[in-house]
């Protein structure tokens, strides 16, 4: 596959995918992605788009469930193959 937009190759890694949301940050590691070689530009499959969605969303209701976790420690860190598996 080479990239859409300067159409060099692409690899497939595992990368760090960050989503800021309600003053929280949730940090999902090891999802797998397509990367551009050249410009590094990311791409999920439709598979890990969607699991990348429900655990922003479980982790979204974990910190909303346990309260004061949003004000002490905003920074939520998951692991996508635990998540996923
Ligand atoms: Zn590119």
């Amino acid at each position: 596959m080479t990239c859409g937009i300067c159409k060099a190759e692409t690899e497939q890694k595992l990368v760090t995918y960050t989503e800021d949301v309600n003053n929280s940050v949730i940090v999902i590691r090891n999802v797998p992605a397509t990367v551009c070689t050249e410009c590094g530009n990311v791409w999920y499959s439709g598979t890990v788009a969607a699991q990348l969605e429900a655990i922003v969303d479980h982790c979204l209701k974990g910190i909303v469930a346990r309260g004061t976790l949003l004000q002490v420690a905003d920074v939520a860190v998951v692991n996508y193959a635990e998540q996923v598996a």
